[in-house]
């Protein structure tokens, strides 16, 4: 019951697994990070660092007792990956045009 309860809030418990900024190594704190997406069990929460002021971007999953996360470092602020997020995957034509377009004009 108590899981229950506490479930909208529950990846905020995961925050203190990831810990520390992968840059500086200084410890996250819960007021930076911020929820831009939930689906299911899985959050995508956007963190900035106290520090060095560097973004990380977490998917966190809670399945029962237990959490599962990976993260990555972005240069996108919580707007822009709020945004991205909704926006369709790249196609490989696109792939391939933006290749060529690299390949011919430099
Ligand atoms: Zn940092």
């Amino acid at each position: 019951m108590l899981a229950k309860n506490n479930r909208g809030e529950s990846w905020l418990e995961a925050l203190k697994f990831i810990g520390h900024c992968p840059i500086c190594n200084h410890r996250y704190e819960e007021n930076r990070a911020k929820l831009f997406a939930k689906q299911d069990a899985a959050n995508l929460v956007h963190i900035t660092c106290g520090k060095c002021s560097s973004n990380f971007i977490a998917m966190i999953v809670i399945m029962g007792q237990g959490l599962s996360s990976v993260g990555m470092v972005t240069d996108l602020n919580f707007n822009d990956a709020k945004q991205l997020y909704k926006t369709a995957p790249l196609t490989v034509d696109e792939i391939i045009s933006g290749y060529q377009f690299i390949q011919k004009n430099y």
